[in-house]
């Protein structure tokens, strides 16, 4: 059997989603077994990360200070702002490079089950940046899941009277997608989302 320390180790590893107990005695045994090219730095990266974050009081994204690199960039458009869930969100926009407005983190959907309402969410946030900053377009980046939509009408709803453009993600079918492979739903919002290419 395991000792108490590596127990808890694998424990507190079983939590990080995606992981589960199996990957978590994996992952653990990987780094017991190389503790100076990982255990160790993976240590260190954790406790400099946890003592160095800091919520971005615009956005809400995470970094090393209180307004984040993205709200301090004069080349980013902070007349446009990117409605997200999650930092993980923001930063699969960011990998794909051709985004250069701001963003504003929800911090999740709503959700009647869960008991999400919008004070749980940081929408105030948002209508403050907007009226704020005169932003011009919010472009609604939720999930297209029934939570994710509900915060988009949500929210869409409440800002209708601000005199900002509302837009949201295309959705539908990915590249490499090939059309005898994809749900109807995902067809359906193709069609609903096409993009004119030649107008007569
Ligand atoms: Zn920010």
């Amino acid at each position: 059997m395991e000792s108490k320390e590596i127990k808890n180790l694998i424990t507190l590893m079983a939590k990080i989603p995606g992981l589960g107990p199996r990957s978590a005695r994996r992952s653990v045994l990987n780094l017991i077994k190389n503790p100076e090219k990982l255990m160790l730095p993976l240590a260190k990266a954790l406790i400099q990360v946890s003592e160095n974050i800091k919520l971005c009081s615009i956005c809400g994204n995470i970094d090393s200070d209180h307004i984040c690199g993205i709200c301090k960039d004069d080349k980013r458009d902070k007349k446009i702002i990117c409605v997200v869930e999650d930092l993980t969100d923001l930063w699969a926009l960011e990998r794909s490079n051709t985004y250069k407005g701001c963003y504003h983190i929800l911090g999740g959907v709503l959700s009647a089950i869960d008991g999400i309402n919008p004070e749980d969410l940081r929408i105030k946030e948002l209508i403050n940046n907007i009226k704020e900053n005169d932003v011009e377009e919010v472009i609604l980046a939720t999930s297209a899941t029934l939570a994710g939509q509900t915060t988009s009408f949500y929210i869409t709803d409440l800002i209708k009277d601000m005199n900002v453009t509302v837009s949201r993600l295309a959705q539908g079918i990915p590249i490499g997608g090939e059309l005898d492979y994809l749900d109807d739903g995902t067809i359906g919002a193709a069609i609903d989302s096409r993009k004119i290419l030649n107008s007569k």
